[in-house]
């Protein structure tokens, strides 16, 4: 199987995973036209993807997934909470509402969701497998659990998130307020809070490290890097970052 960023970070994540003929979307935090030339960039037609699946309501990873739902025929994968929280949506848009425990299939992936400490209804994240490779993938938690590790655990790719760096961030100029919802147990993992996730899981069939969800303001490339690379005892050239922008290109997992 293969994965690929369309961007990520607080202005709009997505992630695609490939295997044979399923292509399923991992949130659509854009709009609907930028998400469709983000996934042109990567070759993807977006009639090709079988199902999109959303971890929380937030609009960084919410954006246009019912309007592309509705548009292209693709069933939309949803906790209750998170559809609940999602205000309205259109008639046209598919909606499949998932267990924040069970696994289901797409296709020829099988998609294993995992509920997250994060500030919204329902939020969860998810593994997913082809059968033989496992991509895990954590953004948007407040701080690690025993399940998130159970989870990640023994994963052949993985994208973690490296939302902050914790002096940048105290030492910054935002609110007091906004700081303390960031850095707390339901904000976003800091970059030495996800090397230690990282430092506690089985890595013994890991090929690809990507540090995702990085601040704009409150982080910079290299110090992510330099974490998870402490945590795995690799060149910190290895480990990927994922941008706000360009996301990250295919990588596949053998
Ligand atoms: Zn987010
Ligand atoms: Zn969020």
């Amino acid at each position: 199987m293969r994965f690929a960023s369309l961007g990520s970070g607080s202005a709009g994540n997505a992630l695609i995973a490939e295997a044979s003929a399923t292509t399923i979307l991992l949130d659509c935090g854009f709009g609907q036209r930028e998400a469709v030339s983000r996934l042109a960039r990567l070759g993807v037609e977006p009639g090709r993807i079988s199902g999109i699946l959303i971890t929380h309501e937030h609009d960084d990873h919410l954006g246009a997934a019912f309007k592309l739902s509705a548009r292209f025929r693709i069933p939309v994968h949803i906790t209750h909470g998170t559809l609940a929280a999602a205000g309205v949506v259109p008639q046209a848009a598919i909606v499949n509402v998932i267990d924040s425990h069970t696994a289901f299939s797409i296709g020829d992936l099988e998609v294993h969701p995992y509920p997250v400490p994060h500030d919204a209804r329902e939020p969860v994240q998810f593994v997913i497998s082809d059968g033989a490779r496992r991509l895990g993938v954590l953004t948007d938690a407040g701080c690690g659990t025993a399940h998130i590790e159970n989870m990640l655990t023994r994963c052949d790719g993985l994208v973690l998130e490296c939302n902050h760096d914790l002096d940048l961030l105290l030492n910054g100029d935002y609110p007091r307020s906004l700081k303390q919802r960031i850095a707390g147990r339901l904000g976003h993992l800091d970059n030495a809070t996800s090397s230690g996730i990282l430092a506690r899981l089985d890595q013994s069939r890991l090929q690809h490290v990507i540090a995702a969800h990085l601040s704009e303001k409150n982080n910079r490339p290299e110090l992510a890097r330099v974490a998870l690379a402490a945590a795995m005892n690799c060149s910190t050239e290895w480990v990927g970052v994922a941008e706000q922008s360009a996301g990250f290109g295919w990588r596949q997992l053998m």
